[in-house]
């Protein structure tokens, strides 16, 4: 009985496992310069050669609305597609009108009516005329189209008042694309004109490259979701889920915006492995700098190769990336600081999504402004300042909006271009060229 007696133990805590994940480093990190930095352009240029664009797939023709076609495409008809006429009024043979005018109007045998969308089997023959209605097709024998204006209007038989060449008000077929002829090549981003093309000559689906899947998730203890009080002092409303996802839309991506109101690593590493399902790109920000609780610095190496680097660049100076889980899903981390986030976003995750879109990926060409007033900068590092571009005697005058900070979303809101203040400047005097980033523009 002894055994029944004997005190019971608690169980004693098992161990935390320590699960081993076979994380492989990443290849072809950049070479930083003495100061331990790296520049903006091989960070960017890292990145980009860590993705690859999506692969294509047949698509809706409107679903295809600003993506890049993987496919060239001839027109499979000619537009018109058969002669038509041009104008409302009645189709005739040119000869038969030749001396008309209004002193001596030449009548003409109505011998029915056309309508667009009719397929009709009158004919014209010499000293008749059909009444006829604007994209309604020429019927045989006819080779002109006299508009109502120039006519008494008759019904079964009509006054002609002037004369019409061969041709006249008659839309010919092919006159606008000819069967065979080239109409978009791949690479091309399709637009509003180019689908309208597309619909008209009957072509309903493209093969294209998808809109990336992004997943913004945003970091922070003190972040609560917009739409809710802050309710202790020392929250904030997160503010660049909502800027990045937004930007990321302007670029074509498909968004989710994710708030992870803590800084507690479990909470990050469980939401980004819930997110990694649905993701072609996961875009974190906050949480990689040097502080106690930069949490995504933290866990993320643990979960796929992860480099994190300093680049010489401000705002935007602390960078992460990665290859997250076993499929290897890209991370573009970004700091905290909605401007610095946004700066990152600029010159890092839109490269990025272009270039999963198929599109050039280098296409913020900078473009040459004068400054209006004196600007200053740091020495060593691209700084961006938030400007305001204006169009002035033809020439694109830039005022900085606000200070350097980088929390200043107020200012940021404000500008409408970033300007690229390089390494080797300290000073732009008023009316002197800078270059700059124009926002919200192809
Ligand atoms: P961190 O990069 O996490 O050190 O954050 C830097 C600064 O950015 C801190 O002042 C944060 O409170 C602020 N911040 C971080 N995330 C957000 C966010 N989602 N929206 C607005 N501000 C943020
Ligand atoms: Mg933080």
């Amino acid at each position: 009985m002894a055994l029944f007696r004997r005190k019971k133990m608690p169980e004693p805590e098992p161990e935390p496992t320590i699960v081993e994940v076979d994380v492989p480093a990443l290849d072809g990190i950049p070479e930083v310069s003495d100061d331990g930095l790296r520049s903006m352009q091989d960070h960017r240029d890292y990145l980009l050669s860590k993705v690859e664009p999506l692969p294509p797939f047949g698509m809706a023709l409107l679903d295809a609305w600003g993506l890049a076609l993987c496919e060239d495409i001839q027109s499979p008809t000619h537009l018109p597609t058969f002669d038509n006429s041009q104008m409302d009024g009645y189709a005739v043979l040119a000869a038969d009108v030749a001396l008309a005018s209004s002193e001596e109007p030449v009548e003409l045998k109505v011998v029915g009516v056309v309508n667009a969308g009719d397929a009709s089997e009158l004919i014209v023959e010499k000293g008749t005329a059909v009444r006829i209605m604007t994209g309604a097709a020429i019927p045989p024998g006819a080779d002109a189209v006299v508009p109502f204006e120039d006519t008494d209007r008759g019904d079964d038989v009509v006054q002609v008042s002037r004369s019409v060449e061969v041709g006249q008000f008659v839309r010919a077929v092919g006159s606008d694309v000819v069967d065979g002829a080239p109409l978009m090549a791949r690479g091309q981003r399709l637009d509003a004109r180019s689908i309208g093309l597309l619909a008209a000559v009957g072509i309903d689906k493209v093969l294209a490259r998808p809109r990336p899947r992004v997943v913004v998730v945003s970091t922070g203890a003190e972040l609560v979701d917009p739409g809710r009080p802050l309710a202790e002092r020392g929250q904030i409303h997160d503010a660049n889920s909502y800027l990045i996802a937004a930007a990321a839309k302007a670029e074509g991506a498909q968004m989710w915006r994710v708030t992870v109101p803590s800084d507690d690593p479990n909470a990050v590493r469980e939401v980004i492995s819930d997110q990694l399902i649905r993701a072609d790109l996961i875009i974190s920000t906050g949480g990689i700098s040097e502080g106690d609780r930069d949490v995504v610095k933290q866990v993320m190496p643990q979960m796929g190769g992860t480099d994190f680097s300093q680049v010489a660049m401000q705002p935007g100076k602390p960078q992460g990336f990665g290859l997250i889980g076993e499929d290897e899903v890209p991370m573009i981390m970004v700091p905290g600081n909605p401007v610095s986030a946004y700066v990152s976003f600029q010159a890092f995750v839109r490269p990025v999504l272009r270039k999963l879109m198929g599109l050039e990926p280098q296409n913020h060409v900078p473009v040459r402004c004068i400054a209006s007033s004196t600007m200053r900068s740091v020495r060593g590092k691209l700084q961006f300042g938030r400007g305001e571009v204006v169009s002035s005697n033809g020439q694109r005058m830039v005022s900085l909006v606000g200070g350097h900070s980088s929390h200043l979303l107020g200012d940021l809101a404000k500008s409408n271009a970033l300007v690229l203040l390089g390494e080797d400047v300290e000073t732009v005097e008023a009316g002197q060229p800078v270059m700059c980033w124009i926002l919200d523009h192809d």
